[in-house]
């Protein structure tokens, strides 16, 4: 199954990812997560990266879908995947489109989880404080001021995804205000459809 989670910054997608991993058994990509690699191990992606990253901001297309292109081609994405933040523009959404044209593999669903904005920033204070008091390292990202960066980012580039897929006739979506095991049991039953 190759799937894209949609949804602003703090709507969940990681958490679901995580779980619908161990369901499905198909790895998640999180380019966040890979970017965050890339920024502790100094890469150059790492170095051209981190300023953008650290300001909320998105880096660019070209990154992002090379990183992508790679991780697709490892084995253990071979029966499929989760993908997780991105595409985050529409230019990203028709690279994909391309890069699995050429694979000769196709999408099998875009889900979106809806979730009310106003409660979200909250969202993101409490990852920051569950973080920190595991000892973990908390993300810079995580700040109540870049968060706001974030969503702005999300509202310009992103958020023109789901009229993208929806015209594709592949957007499902899903509340994703319920509870945490809600939300997966809907994911699940969406998935299974
Ligand atoms: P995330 O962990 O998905 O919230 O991503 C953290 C940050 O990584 C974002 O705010 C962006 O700076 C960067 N990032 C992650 N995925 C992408 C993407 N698909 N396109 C551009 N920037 C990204």
């Amino acid at each position: 199954m190759r799937l894209i989670l949609l949804g602003p910054p703090g709507a969940g997608k990681g958490t679901q990812a995580q779980r619908l991993v161990d369901k499905f058994g198909i790895p998640q990509l999180s380019t966040g997560d890979m970017l965050r690699a890339a920024v502790a191990a100094k890469t150059p992606v790492g170095l051209q990266a981190k300023e953008l990253m650290d300001a909320g901001k998105l880096v660019s297309d070209d990154i992002v879908v090379g990183i992508v292109n790679e991780r697709t081609n490892e084995a253990d994405a071979s029966k499929g995947f989760i993908l997780d933040g991105f595409p985050r523009t529409v230019p990203q959404a028709r690279a994909l489109d391309e890069m699995l044209a050429k694979k000769h593999l196709k999408l099998d669903a875009v889900v979106e989880l809806k979730v009310d904005e106003s409660k979200l920033v909250n969202r993101i204070i409490k990852r920051a404080e569950e973080a920190k008091a595991a000892g973990q390292p908390v993300r810079k990202d995580d700040d109540p001021d870049v968060f706001k960066t974030r969503l702005a980012a999300y509202h310009e580039q992103t958020a023109p995804l789901s009229g993208y897929y929806a015209s594709k006739g592949s957007l499902r979506t899903v509340d994703g205000m319920m509870s945490m095991d809600d939300v997966t049991s809907a994911l699940v039953a969406v998935l299974q459809a």
